[in-house]
């Protein structure tokens, strides 16, 4: 397992590998623009050509890309829906030119459930026949909040077996913790595996956000944490990985970056981990 962080893209895309090197990764996460805002930034070819020669140079096994917050793939208005399915295009033609290898988005958010996994499966039928992979999309489980789909592994197989073209999935420990999955117990961690296993397949886990959770299981609260200070706790991070390693390319961190060596810190506390 490649192990990376989610890294900033700020002075230009090929930064975030050097950040990479810096820290010692062999794999990283980013996003391709802004992804607060639906402004898009053209890339000039210089900085693609510059991003993937990098990667060589540095020796960055894994890209990820994770898709802005904005685009809502299951939006019920009909605006809404035509931006965020143009938007996530964009970034995976990008993500091509960048040869980046995974692009990581939520189902979406909305309330009428039923209707709604069908339409996020039909679009991505549609986006992937246009635009194969790579980069391969890799749908992430969520915390559930509100309107929030794909809580659990069963909703996002629904939507890969329904979307019936090549997708696959990234975990994200602190959002299954809070959907519920006590990752902190032996039996939390099987259940998990097991759906996974039961629905799209362990070969279709790609990529583990390892991160901790500060709220407690079951909370639907999304709050990241730093490795060994949650409620998962270092017993159930260590024991969910060891589950998945046969399977699983990257492990990346998304843990919050208050101080300026929380990422040295935390890697070093994934590396215990692994
Ligand atoms: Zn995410
Ligand atoms: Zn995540």
């Amino acid at each position: 397992m490649k192990l990376g962080l989610h890294l900033s893209i700020a002075g230009g895309l090929p930064r975030a590998l050097d950040r990479a090197h810096a820290l010692g990764c062999q794999a990283v996460q980013i996003f391709l623009q802004n992804p607060r805002g639906w402004r898009w930034r053209p890339v000039p070819a210089g900085e693609i050509a510059e991003f993937r020669e990098k990667r060589r140079l540095h020796g960055i096994d894994l890209v990820v890309a994770h898709l802005s917050y904005l685009p809502n793939m299951a939006a019920v208005e009909p605006e809404l829906f035509q931006l965020s399915w143009e938007r996530l295009h964009q970034e995976l033609t990008l993500g091509k030119a960048l040869e980046i290898d995974y692009l990581v988005c939520h189902p979406g958010h909305a309330s009428a459930e039923a209707a709604s996994f069908d339409r996020v499966a039909a679009g991505l039928r549609r986006i992937i026949t246009e635009t194969p992979p790579p980069p391969l999309i890799l749908l992430e489980n969520t915390s559930g909040r509100k309107n929030e789909l794909g809580q659990h592994i069963a909703e996002l197989h629904r939507i890969i077996s329904s979307a019936g073209v090549p997708l696959g999935l990234c975990v994200d420990t602190a959002h299954a913790f809070a959907a519920g999955y006590n990752l902190r117990l032996a039996h939390g961690r099987r259940q998990l595996l097991q759906e996974i296993a039961q629905g799209p397949g362990l070969a279709a886990l790609k990529i583990i956000h390892l991160n901790e959770a500060l709220f407690s299981c079951g909370s639907h609260r999304d709050r990241h944490w730093h490795l060994g200070q949650g409620n998962i706790g270092r017993r159930g991070l260590r024991g969910f990985l060891a589950g998945c390693s046969p399977f699983v390319q990257g492990v990346i961190l998304e843990t919050p970056k208050a101080a300026p060596d929380d990422d040295v810190l935390n890697l070093a506390a994934a590396r215990s981990l692994l």
